[in-house]
C-alpha cells in the first residue's frame, strides 16, 4: 500500500507543509494538515475545511472551502475569528446545534445541523455525525455526550473519520471500515496516547493520523502512540505529520 501513497513536501516561507495524497475512486484525496485539529481535505473539485482555527493565514494557498465541518464549541474548533478571515460565502457549514446557534447569519451559503448519529450527503460527500465526549459522563464534563460531533466522511469510496475531542468511547471503538482516521490525544482535554492506541487497535482503520495532540503539558508522545499501535495492530499505517508548524 505504501507505493500507493505519496508525500509531497512544499517549502514555503520557512514552513514545511506536508501534503498527503490517498488514491480514491476517480481521483485522489489530498490531506493537508494546517494546525492542531485543523486540516484541509480535497477530492476532485471539492474542498473541505475541518475545524478552521489558528487564523486565516494558515489557509493561504488553499482553494476556498465548499464544505466546513465544525465539531464543537471550543475555540480550537469553532473559531469565529478564523472563519471571519476566510471567504466562506460559497461554503456550507456542517455543525452540531450548539455551534450552529453561535454562527452569524448571512455569511455562509448554508448551515447544516447534524446531531449525533444523523447523516447527510452534501456535494457528493456522505457525512455522518459520530458522538464525541469525555468519560465518565458527568454533568461538568468538558465534552458532554451529544453536544459535539465527530464525523465520518465518505469521499471517492473512502471513509475518513475525524474524532473531534473525545475519549476512547464505545462509538469510536465500534467504527467499521474506516480508511483514514484522525484521532485526538491530549490531556487533560481528551485522552492519553495509550487510550488512543487501544481504541485504534480495536477499530483498525487502514491508516491513522494522530492530530489534536497539544495539551497543557506540551505535545503528546505520538512516537509512543505509533509504537503501541504498531505492536498491537501492525496492519494499521500510523502517519506522523507536523501539526504544529513553528514548534
Ligand atoms: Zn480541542
Amino acid at each position: 500500500m505504501k507505493a500507493l501513497f505519496t508525500c509531497i513536501l512544499i517549502f514555503c516561507l520557512g514552513y514545511t507543509f506536508a501534503q498527503d495524497q490517498i488514491p480514491a475512486k476517480n481521483g485522489t484525496i489530498t490531506i493537508q494538515p494546517i494546525l492542531h485539529g485543523t486540516l484541509v481535505v480535497s477530492y476532485q473539485d471539492l474542498t473541505i475545511y475541518v475545524d478552521p482555527y489558528g487564523g486565516a493565514k494558515g489557509f493561504e494557498g488553499q482553494k476556498p472551502a465548499d464544505l466546513v465541518l465544525i465539531t464543537d464549541i471550543h475555540g480550537d474548533h469553532h473559531n469565529q475569528e478564523t472563519l471571519d478571515g476566510l471567504d466562506l460565502s460559497g461554503a456550507t457549514v456542517v455543525a452540531p446545534q450548539a455551534v450552529a446557534e453561535k454562527l452569524p447569519a448571512g455569511k455562509y451559503k448554508a448551515i447544516e445541523v447534524l446531531a449525533n448519529g444523523s447523516s447527510k450527503t452534501l456535494l457528493g460527500a456522505g457525512i455522518t455525525a459520530i458522538p464525541m465526549y469525555n468519560l465518565p459522563e458527568t454533568a461538568d464534563s468538558r465534552h458532554p455526550k451529544g453536544r459535539g460531533n465527530g464525523y465520518v466522511v465518505e469521499l471517492g469510496g473512502k471513509r475518513l473519520y475525524f474524532s473531534g475531542d473525545t475519549e476512547d468511547i464505545p462509538e469510536m471503538r465500534a467504527l467499521k471500515n474506516i480508511d483514514t482516521a484522525f484521532v485526538c490525544m491530549n490531556l487533560p482535554y481528551t485522552m492519553d496516547v495509550e487510550q488512543a492506541a487501544s481504541a485504534v487497535a480495536e477499530f483498525k482503520p487502514k491508516m491513522v493520523y494522530p492530530y489534536h495532540y497539544r495539551g497543557t503539558e506540551g505535545l503528546s508522545d505520538v512516537e509512543k502512540f505509533k509504537q503501541l499501535v504498531n505492536a498491537s495492530a501492525p496492519g494499521v499505517d500510523v502517519r506522523l505529520r507536523n501539526w504544529y508548524p513553528g514548534n
